[in-house]
């Protein structure tokens, strides 16, 4: 069976979380992977980690050297930060 093809930059773009905790109103995915002068927020996981595939979607379409821009590079390494993060917003959902 053929892998999926991972998602497009794009792909998530029109869905909207309901309340932006940095600027206290809607915005879509596409506001939360380019706020950053140009690279996702850092609250991604937090955010959108329970409603997509976001290791998936990172891993697809931003380079090791944007990502630890973003989400640091201190002893963990960029992946298991954003699993830890996912995971811990899963549980808490009761997921
Ligand atoms: S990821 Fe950042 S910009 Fe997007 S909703 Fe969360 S806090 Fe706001």
């Amino acid at each position: 069976m053929a892998k999926a093809k991972p998602p497009e930059k794009d792909a998530y773009d029109d869905m909207e979380m309901w309340r932006c905790r940095q600027l206290g109103g809607p915005v879509t995915f596409k506001y939360c992977r380019v706020m950053n002068e140009g690279l996702p927020c850092p609250r991604l996981p937090g955010c959108w980690g329970a409603r997509i595939d976001l290791i998936e979607y990172l891993e697809a379409n931003f380079a090791v050297e944007e990502m630890e821009k973003v989400f640091g590079s201190e002893s963990k390494t960029r992946l298991a930060r954003i699993i830890e993060t996912i995971n811990r917003v899963r549980e808490e959902k009761g997921e």
